[in-house]
């Protein structure tokens, strides 16, 4: 653990990096890919309870976000053929080149987020993910926050999410077709946004669809790779920055397709 002074916005402040680097599937300090169950059908609540054994035992710790991740079925969100293994905690090919992201990072950025906001605060929240996929990280926020808006560049995997998120009937869940980077400036502000896309900044549009008093969390690409950057709005004019892990994900991009 490297702790750096980093300048941002006009505003010094503490950074923590992590010099370990992700593994393979997008990987926050957790050194390497462990499977947490295998074999074929295991499609069961029991499954899902072992993935939750092996989150808490890699170092994840808060009740709620265990207790989102117990309820949300990730075999749902993956093709039929790669369902035996949708608990192991590995990220997963869910077409047009994009991946589901491994449980662990999934719980561990949630696990960010929600430090520091109690009960009320939760479900008081509005947030906003950008980067939808196959709706599975947004299935676990619908779980624990009173309002999510997920947005999606990829046509193809909007309406894909849309179908693996009826059968769960999220009515605080929306989804919304569009180019993340502008944020979804209809639904602003947020009090808390999450991107499951890296770009080479924080695009200015999130900063100001937060409220103040508000919370972001975002992979950011820099000379040495990726890190998980933690924003949060101060006040109107204010905003500090911590550099938290060494992290992989998919290229945030620009436009529609
Ligand atoms: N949240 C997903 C992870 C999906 S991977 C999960 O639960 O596993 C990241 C997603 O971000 C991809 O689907 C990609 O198409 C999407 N993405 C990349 N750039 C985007 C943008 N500008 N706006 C919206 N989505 C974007």
């Amino acid at each position: 653990m490297v702790r750096r002074v980093a300048r941002w916005m006009d505003e010094t402040v503490i950074a923590r990096t992590s010099k370990r680097s992700a593994g393979a599937g997008q990987a926050p300090e957790r050194p390497a890919a462990e499977p947490l169950v295998s074999g074929p059908g295991l499609v069961s609540e029991r499954n899902r309870q072992a993935m939750v054994e092996a989150l808490q035992r890699g170092g994840l710790r808060d009740p709620r976000v265990l207790a989102a991740m117990l309820s949300v079925p990730r075999h749902l969100f993956v093709e039929q053929g790669l369902a035996s293994r949708a608990y192991e905690d590995v990220a997963l090919p869910i077409g047009h080149a994009q991946t589901i992201s491994r449980p662990y990072t999934v719980s561990r950025m949630i696990e960010i987020i929600c430090a520091q906001l109690d009960a009320e605060q939760m479900s008081g929240a509005r947030v906003l993910e950008v980067g939808t996929g196959c709706g599975y990280q947004a299935a676990v926020l619908a779980h624990l926050f009173g309002e999510v808006v997920s947005v999606e560049r990829i046509r193809g995997l909007h309406e894909r999410a849309r179908a693996n998120l009826r059968s769960l009937r999220l009515p605080n869940l929306r989804l919304v077709f569009g180019d993340g980077v502008n944020g979804v400036p209809k639904a602003a502000p947020f009090d808390v946004i999450l991107s499951a896309a890296a770009g080479s900044e924080v695009p200015r549009a999130w900063l100001e669809q937060m409220k103040t008093g508000g919370r972001l969390l975002a992979p950011v690409i820099q000379a040495d790779g990726q890190v998980l950057q933690l924003i949060e709005r101060r006040t109107r004019e204010e905003w500090r920055l911590t550099v938290l892990d060494a992290v992989r994900f998919v290229p945030l991009r620009s436009g529609l397709a």
